[in-house]
Order: C-alpha cells, then structure tokens, then sequence
C-alpha cells in the first residue's frame, strides 16, 4: 500500500515515520511509580506485539521511576507530561525515549527551551498534539470547523519546537468524533511533515471502541495515513495492543498474522459454529501463523464462500468439511473437528 511519506525519527531503536511499519502503542494503566506492575504490563504487551508504551509523569516519584523501567523494558517508553517542564527534563534524563507534552501548555519560556535542549541532548522524540477537550484558547474562538482548530492548535505548538530548532516531532489530533478526527489527520497530512500518531480520543469501553476506532482509523490508513496507532480503551492495555494489531492486519499494513473467516450462523447451522471457530483463532494469534481459516456453518454455502481461504471447515449435522481453496479433502465428526483442523493448520505452515 502506498504510504504518505512522513519525516523519519526515532524513538530508542524503533524508527518511526518514513515508510517504516504503522507501529502499535499503548498506554500503561499502573500508577508509574508502581513500578514492577508497570514492567509486567509493558512486557506483557511487548510480548503482545506492541512497539512502544506510555506511562503518565504526575509526580517526581513517577519520574524517578522512569530510570527503572526503561532498563527493564522490552521497547521503547514514552512519558506523558502535560504541564510540568520540570518533569519532563527528569524523565528524558532518567532515560525515557519520547515524551509526549505540549508546549504550549508550559508558559516559561526558559522552560520551553529548557525541555528542548534537554530533548535534544538525550536523543528525545516529542509529539505535539491536540485534543478536542484542550484546545487553545485563541483558537477555540475562531469561526472554524473542529477539525481545522484541532490542526491550528497542533501547528502553534510545531512552531514553539520549530523555532528553537527541533524537529524530532510527532503529531496527534484527537477528537472523541469520527468525522473530526479523520478530517484533522487528511489537514494534518497535507500541511506537516511529522509522523502522525492516530487515536480516537475517549473512545469508551472495549465493544464500544472497537467500532469507533475501526470507524475512524480505517479510512486514514488505507489512505496511507498514519504512522503509529493507539485504539483507547476503558479497559485493559492488553486488549488495545490486540485491537490494533487486527485493524493494521485487515487493513493489509500487518503480516504475519491470521485471517478468520467464519459466518454469521443462520437456521441451516447444526454444529457450533461460535466455539470451533473462536478457538481456533485463538491457535492462529497465539502462533502468528499466517493463514486464512475460514469456519462455516453448513456445508450447502460454507465451501463457495469461504473458497478464499487457504483452509476451511463447514458443518453438517453432527460433523464438519474439511476443504482447501474450496476443494474438500475429508469429513470429521464435529469432536474430532478441532483437533483434525489443528493437524491441518500445522502441516500447512
Ligand atoms: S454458511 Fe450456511 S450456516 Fe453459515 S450463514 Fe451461510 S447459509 Fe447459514
């Protein structure tokens, strides 16, 4: 897919921007001067598949608790700071690799410059962004839509960095809404040459912002906007890493990974689509294993439609099909249907 090519920089050793992969972030639901819970849900999420983490700076505590972190971290963290230059300055010299603050937010001018120095010595990418619960003030009045405030905000806090020039800069631009935030990023693309970071901000519980991420972000990635994504979640950190890494995969900008096909079940269904179908998924992301599955609930339309994938099973009464590329090869009963499709999977890999 083409990409809209963005300024590369780098974030510890992952690169971002350029064409480099769309990377996949998370933020870290631990206090950050907890510590030992922080690491295990980083490396959890590493583990998971994410690149980068963010943890919140409050206090000193957490900025001291960044120099721990780092070292046992897996990828690359980010700290999220939002008015305290001070903080910002500890954790970059504490080893954080990104921070993410505004600076306009901090109105001491030797403390702007400060925390740019700061981010140029130790290496520090920033992303700059707007929310569209934070928007300048000055901007917040003018008669312009959302999206084109959510853009001017973001360019006002470029151009603090600008000036004293540092261009280690990434960009987010989140709206709660769909329609603002995909017409914020396509502004954004067109006028800067950052690294975008896309999110739907406040994006409600995990069935909630599975469809409001998907909503939002999908448009923008498939036009080849976007070079890191977080999905937010009322929930778990675990759960976004998961959601993101199956909107990159659908939007074909994630390989190794499985595709499920499986229908909707209907009247004709006599087996239990649901379960076979759920668990073995779950095989396939465990594993990374790169195949199409398709699970089908009866064998009258299950072969035609699933004849896209590389393996596929449909269920009779009481027994399953087993095809490949829309051939059948064999029939199973539906107990051993599992087990003979795990057989079949392993000796295709
Ligand atoms: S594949 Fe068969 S069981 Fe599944 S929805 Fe289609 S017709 Fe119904």
């Amino acid at each position: 897919m083409k990409r809209e090519k963005t300024r590369q920089t780098t974030i510890g050793n992952v690169f971002i921007g350029g064409q480099n992969k769309v990377l996949i972030q998370s933020m870290c639901k631990h206090k950050t001067s907890d510590i030992n819970s922080v690491i295990n849900e980083i490396n959890e999420c590493a583990k998971m598949g994410a690149d980068l983490m963010r943890v919140a700076v409050l206090d000193e505590q957490d900025a001291l608790a960044i120099k721990t972190i780092v070292q046992q971290s897996d990828i690359p963290l980010i700290a999220d700071i939002h008015f305290d230059g001070r903080l910002a300055i500890a954790a970059m010299a504490n080893g954080v690799q990104k921070i993410r603050l505004n600076p306009g937010n901090i109105k001491d001018e030797n403390t702007i410059k400060a925390v740019v120095e700061a981010a140029k010595k130790h290496g520090v990418a920033i992303r700059v962004g707007a929310n569209s619960g934070s928007i300048n003030d000055e901007v917040d009045i003018l008669p312009i839509s959302l999206a084109e405030k959510l853009v001017l905000s973001a360019q006002k806090q470029i151009k603090i960095l600008e000036k004293y020039n540092f261009f280690e800069i990434v960009v987010s631009l989140k709206a709660s809404g769909i329609k603002e935030t995909i017409a914020a990023y396509r502004l954004a693309s067109e006028l800067f040459p950052y690294p975008l970071h896309l999110g739907i901000t406040e994006a409600g519980p995990k069935d909630i912002s599975l469809v409001r991420s998907a909503a939002g972000l999908a448009p923008l990635l498939l036009e080849g906007i976007g070079d890191t994504i977080r999905i937010s979640m009322t929930g778990n950190a675990r759960d976004e890493v998961l959601a993101a890494k199956r909107l990159l995969h659908d939007c074909g900008l994630f390989d190794n990974y499985p595709t499920l096909i499986s229908c909707p079940t209907c009247g004709r269904t006599q087996v239990d689509v649901h379960q076979l179908a759920t668990k073995i998924f779950a095989y396939l992301e465990e594993r990374s294993i790169p195949l199409a599955v398709a699970v089908m609930g009866c064998v009258v339309n299950g072969p035609g439609e699933g004849k896209s994938a590389d393996l596929g099973i449909a269920g009779g009464k009481g027994q399953y099909v087993i095809f490949k590329k829309g051939q059948l090869i064999k029939k199973v009963s539906e107990a051993d249907a599992y087990d003979t499709m795990i057989k079949e999977i392993e000796s295709m890999r």
